[in-house]
C-alpha cells in the first residue's frame, strides 16, 4: 500500500522502475515472485487508474532513458489499458449486460447452485493452494500480478465453474486499480467471450514455472473445456462531445480524474469547485476504500495548497440544495463507462442537472482507433507517441 497516493509518490515509484526494472521488463514481466518482490513490474496501475499520473507522462519519462525499441513491450502494455477503454466506449452494452447479469446472480445468491463453491472461493477455501493464496493476497494488498490475475480468472471460470461476472465483481471490489474496462474485458477475454475460439486455460506447469507455487495436490486444474460461445457486440461510434474547460462555472471533482496539472489549476481558480461522493461502493474492501480515501485527501491538499477553495458536501441532497439555486449545469472530467458514469447519469436525470463532460485530448485521440483487435491498435502506437511529443499540454 502507498502511504501517500499522490503525484509525487507515483513519480518516485516510476523513477525507481525506470532505473531498475524497465530494461528487463519484457523478459521478466511474467514472473510473479509474490508481494514485496515486484521490481519486475511498475505497479503504476493504481495511479493510472485515478489519473494521478497520466500515461503520457509515463511514456515520455521512459523514452527519456531508453529508445522505444528497447522498451516496446512496456509501452505496449501501457496502451493495452487505453485500448480496453476505447473498445468499451464503442460497446457500452457490454458494460450494461455485465451489470445486469451480475444483479441476477446476486439476487438470492444463497439459493443458487454455485453458492457453496462461491463462498469457498471468496474465502480462500478451495483447497487449490495457489488460488487460496491469491485470494488472501488480493484482499490484503488490493493487487495481484497480471499473470496471477489470468490464472485466477481461469481457475474461477473453468475449474470452479463459477460465473465470470461474479469473479470480475470480486476483483472489482478488492483491486485498488479496479477499472471497469480493463477488469470486465480481461475477464471476458479469459472466458473466451472476447475473441472467437480464444480463451485462457491456466496450466499447472505454467503456474509452477512463473510463480513460487508448487501444487500439493496434482491434477486439480481442468485440462479440457467445452469451447465458450463468443458473443459479438457491434461497435457504435461514440460521440465524445468535448466541453471546453474555459466555460466552466461549477466544477465537480471526480475521483477517477485526480489530475495534478498547473493548467487545470489556473482554469479552476476562477470557478466554483465542488465535491460530494457521487458513487459510494458499499462492497469495496477496506484496503480499496482506504486507498481511494487517501488518494482523495491527497488531492484536496494539492488543490488547497494551490489556493483552490473546495465546497465539500456530505451528500447529494446537500449539494443539490446549494447548487440548484445557482446553476443547472455542472462540469466534470469524463469518468469513462463504469459505475461512476452510471451514477452521474442517474443523478443528472433524477435531479435535472446537465452534466457537461471534459474529455482528455489524448483519450479521444486514441479511443476511436480501438474499434477492432489490439493488433491494429498497436500499429498506431508510433503515431500516438508523436502526438504526445507534439501536444505537450495536458488537457
Ligand atoms: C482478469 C484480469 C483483470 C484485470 N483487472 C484490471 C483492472 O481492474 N485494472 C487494471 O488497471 N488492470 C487490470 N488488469 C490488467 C493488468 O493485470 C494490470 O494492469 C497490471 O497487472 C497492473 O500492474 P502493473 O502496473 O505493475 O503493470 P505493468 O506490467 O507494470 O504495466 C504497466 C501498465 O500497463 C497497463 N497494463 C499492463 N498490463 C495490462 C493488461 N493486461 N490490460 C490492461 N492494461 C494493462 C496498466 O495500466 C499497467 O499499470 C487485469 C488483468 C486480468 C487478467
Amino acid at each position: 500500500m502507498f502511504a501517500k497516493p499522490n503525484l509525487s509518490t507515483a513519480r518516485k515509484k516510476l523513477s525507481i522502475f525506470i532505473n531498475n526494472g524497465l530494461q528487463n521488463y519484457s523478459k521478466s514481466r511474467n514472473f510473479d515472485y509474490g508481494p514485496g518482490k515486484r521490481n519486475n513490474v511498475s505497479k503504476m496501475s493504481p495511479f493510472i487508474r485515478k489519473r494521478i499520473i497520466h500515461e503520457k507522462e509515463i511514456i515520455l519519462s521512459c523514452l527519456k532513458k531508453y529508445e522505444k525499441l528497447q522498451i516496446d513491450k512496456y509501452i505496449q502494455e501501457i496502451f493495452w489499458r487505453i485500448y480496453w477503454k476505447g473498445w468499451l466506449e464503442g460497446r457500452p452494452k457490454v458494460w450494461d449486460d455485465y451489470v445486469s447479469h451480475l444483479e441476477k446472480y446476486n439476487k438470492n445468491i444463497f439459493n443458487k447452485s454455485f453458492y457453496r463453491d462461491y463462498i469457498n472461493a471468496t474465502n480462500a477455501q478451495t483447497g487449490i493452494n495457489c488460488f487460496d493464496q491469491w485470494v488472501i493476497e488480493l484482499i490484503k494488498y488490493g493487487y495481484l500480478h497480471n499473470h496471477a490475475r489470468m490464472w485466477f480468472a481461469s481457475i474461477w471460470i473453468f475449474t470452479l465453474n463459477l460465473p465470470w461476472e461474479l469473479g470480475a465483481d470480486f476483483f472489482y471490489r478488492n483491486l485498488i486499480d479496479a477499472d471497469a474496462a480493463s477488469n470486465t474485458l480481461s475477464w471476458r477475454w479469459v472466458a473466451g467471450l472476447h475473441t472467437s475460439g480464444k480463451y485462457y486455460l491456466a496450466q499447472q506447469s505454467n503456474i509452477e514455472k512463473f510463480s513460487n507455487f508448487s501444487f500439493h495436490k496434482k491434477n486439480q486444474l481442468k485440462k479440457k473445456i467445452a469451447t465458450p460461445i463468443h458473443q459479438f457486440y457491434k461497435y457504435q461510434k461514440p460521440n465524445f462531445l468535448n466541453e471546453s474547460i474555459d466555460n466552466v462555472k461549477f466544477y465537480l471533482i471526480n475521483p477517477n480524474n485526480l489530475i495534478y496539472d498547473k493548467e487545470l489549476i489556473n482554469k479552476l481558480e476562477k470557478n466554483k469547485v465542488v465535491y460530494f461522493n457521487f458513487f459510494d461502493d458499499p462492497k469495496a474492501s477496506k484496503t480499496k476504500k482506504k486507498f481511494e480515501n487517501d488518494a482523495l485527501e491527497e488531492y484536496f491538499k494539492y488543490l488547497e495548497l494551490n489556493n483552490i477553495k473546495i465546497n465539500k458536501f456530505l451528500n447529494e441532497k446537500d449539494f443539490y440544495e446549494y447548487f440548484n439555486q445557482r446553476s443547472n449545469h455542472l462540469h466534470t472530467f469524463y469518468p469513462c463507462i463504469g459505475y461512476e458514469k452510471d451514477s452521474l447519469d442517474k443523478l443528472s436525470s433524477e435531479m435535472n442537472i446537465e452534466i457537461k463532460y471534459i474529455f482528455d485530448s489524448f483519450d479521444i485521440e486514441c479511443w476511436p482507433l480501438a474499434k477492432n483487435g489490439f493488433f491494429k491498435f498497436k500499429n498506431k502506437i508510433d503515431s500516438f507517441i508523436n502526438y504526445i511529443k507534439m501536444k505537450k499540454d495536458l488537457i
